[in-house]
């Protein structure tokens, strides 16, 4: 009798083994599931998480396996951006005691990160701009950054945090680069470098915070934040209303961390920290400097001195215009403000002209001089710290001299060896220095940026001339005919970042200065051509 065909055991589907493999070698390794593949044709594609057997979920999100199942815990969960100034600083939201519980929570936030989609970065991106671009939050934190680091003002606040959060690039900026061939396919893909630690300016608390987040989390990272002192109840805020969000989205809890009290030593804390992979220093030479010796990867983004050249072929009444609003902005806070102006001698008298009438008051008394110089600059010639972002106004009133609110730059002609010259004053005092020529003007702007590779300006039609400079001072932003914040998507086409790297070379940072180059090989297979 023929033997008879034995009955096969049921298989499994392909997809099905091969998720049950994935959730066991994770398991083995400690891991969390991962989040479901996004489907695309679902309204809502980023999934759910499961960690450490909780489920969390977006709230209001459909179509995720959990929500079918009907086991979701965070169902109907909605976000309560009310937080007041008080509860800012409390514990909780992603605020941390001890700089060391705060780096531990992110990196297991970022290890369960691993494992969302694309498509779930997305959201969680697009949730933290959402909060920022809410006309009320934008008012309130940027009127909260004034009151407690007495610096800028609010209306350019608002404008500089909305630009934060509508043109810092998101995951868009991840692309990755494909060779296929004989040998098989190799992708090269940006990845996360795990936690980063950032260091955030006083002068742009929370534009630093909202940039960096966005950026940090779109490449992958979770972040470790270290504000300025000063500006320390707004950064909490910021950062605990990121928080809020991220848990109504579903996100791994401590993504976006930071301590009760921001301090150096916290920050040394912070940067000695094992499980800290990489570090960001938006801020001064000092902090540049310390991050770049701590032998870890790091960012600096480091101060500028922008020069504004002004040569004979410029549209004079608009180069007036521009200068005036680019130096005034946010009272002269921003690194790529507008902080000296060397004009052609042969127009020069014509632009001081044009200035004054867009809001320049020109100094020419030389005791009025001397008596600014005695309020803004330390015994060693730096600026000194309460004068930093207050208004031409007030800095004119401290020297006995009231103007109207329409005064919003003090324009002093000066030789090029004065410190308001060589300075970052980072207030609305604007020196003037006389060149022969625009030659003698480029040079002179290349030698007063310092080698910064930060910012720099100039006003003329003349192309060859617009490239010399360029070639020469080697910046990382380069405005032609326009006020500097152009330089940063304000009036100019291109995205924005509140983290400009001269020193380190990374230039206009975005996701993908955040993240590493890291290749896959799939040997002798997947090359269809
Ligand atoms: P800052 O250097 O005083 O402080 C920056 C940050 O570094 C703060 O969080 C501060 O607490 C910390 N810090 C400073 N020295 C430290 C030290 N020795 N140890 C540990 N932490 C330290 O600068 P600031 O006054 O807050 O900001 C203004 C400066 O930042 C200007 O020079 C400006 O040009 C620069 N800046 C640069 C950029 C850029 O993108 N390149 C952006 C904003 C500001």
């Amino acid at each position: 009798a023929p033997t008879p065909i034995p009955t096969p055991p049921p298989v499994k589907s392909a997809t099905s083994s091969v998720e049950d493999t994935v959730a066991r070698i994770i398991a083995e390794m400690g891991g969390s599931k991962p989040a479901p593949a996004a489907d695309a044709t679902a309204p809502f594609s980023q999934g759910c998480i499961v960690a450490d057997g909780m489920v969390t979920k977006s709230a209001g999100e459909v179509n995720c396996s959990c929500c079918e199942r009907g086991d979701c815990a965070l169902s109907g969960a909605s976000v309560s951006l009310d937080i007041s100034d008080e509860e800012a600083v409390v514990l909780g939201d992603g605020v941390f005691a001890s700089m060391d519980e705060a780096v531990e929570a992110a990196a297991e936030a970022q290890r369960q990160y691993l494992f969302c989609s694309m498509a779930a970065r997305k959201s969680f991106v697009d949730g933290i701009r959402d909060i920022f671009l809410d006309p009320a939050m934008l008012e309130r934190i940027s009127r909260m950054t004034v009151e407690q680091t007495g610096m800028g003002n609010a209306s350019d606040k608002v404008i500089k945090n909305r630009l934060a959060a509508s043109k810092t690039p998101g995951i868009e900026d991840l692309k990755t680069e494909a060779e296929s061939g004989d040998g098989g396919l190799t992708l090269v893909e940006y990845s996360a470098y795990g936690v980063i630690g950032s260091i955030t300016p006083t002068t742009n608390p929370t534009e630093t915070i909202i940039c960096n987040t966005i950026g940090m989390l779109a490449a992958g990272n979770a972040v470790v934040f270290s504000p300025h002192p000063r500006a320390k109840i707004v950064s909490l805020l910021a950062i605990k209303l990121i928080n809020r969000k991220l848990a109504a989205l579903g996100a791994p809890a401590n993504l976006v961390v930071t301590v009760q009290a921001p301090s150096i030593d916290n920050t040394n804390a912070m940067m000695a920290h094992p499980k800290v992979r990489m570090l960001v220093a938006t801020g001064g030479p000092a902090i540049v400097k310390t991050v770049m010796s701590t032998g870890k990867k790091a960012i600096g983004a480091g101060a500028g001195n922008p020069p504004v050249v002004v040569d004979e072929t410029a549209d004079i009444e608009k180069a007036a215009k521009d200068i005036v609003s680019g130096c005034s902005f946010d009272n002269n806070l921003p690194c790529i403000a507008e902080k000296e102006v060397i004009a052609v001698s042969q127009i020069a008298d014509f632009l001081i002209s044009q200035m004054q009438k867009n809001g320049a008051y020109l100094v020419r008394d030389a005791a009025v001089i001397k008596k600014l110089e005695e309020l803004v600059l330390t015994a060693k010639g730096g600026p000194q710290t309460n004068c930093v972002g207050k208004s031409a106004v007030y800095l004119l009133d401290k020297v006995g001299i009231s103007v109207g609110p329409e005064i919003r730059v003090i324009l002093i002609e000066l030789p090029k060896e004065h410190p308001f010259v060589q300075e970052e004053l980072m207030m609305p005092i604007l020196p003037l220095v006389r060149a022969g020529d625009v030659d003698e003007a480029i040079d002179l702007a290349v030698e007063l940026e310092n080698g910064n590779r930060h910012t720099a300006m100039i006003h003329s039609t003349d192309v060859r001339k617009i490239t010399k400079m360029a070639k020469l001072i080697q910046t990382t932003i380069f405005v032609k005919n326009g006020p500097s914040y152009a330089g940063i998507g304000v009036g100019g086409e291109g995205y924005t970042t509140f983290t400009i790297a001269g020193p380190t070379g990374e230039g206009l940072t975005s996701p993908k200065s955040f993240a590493r180059r890291r290749k896959c090989v799939m040997v002798e297979a997947l090359n269809v051509r």
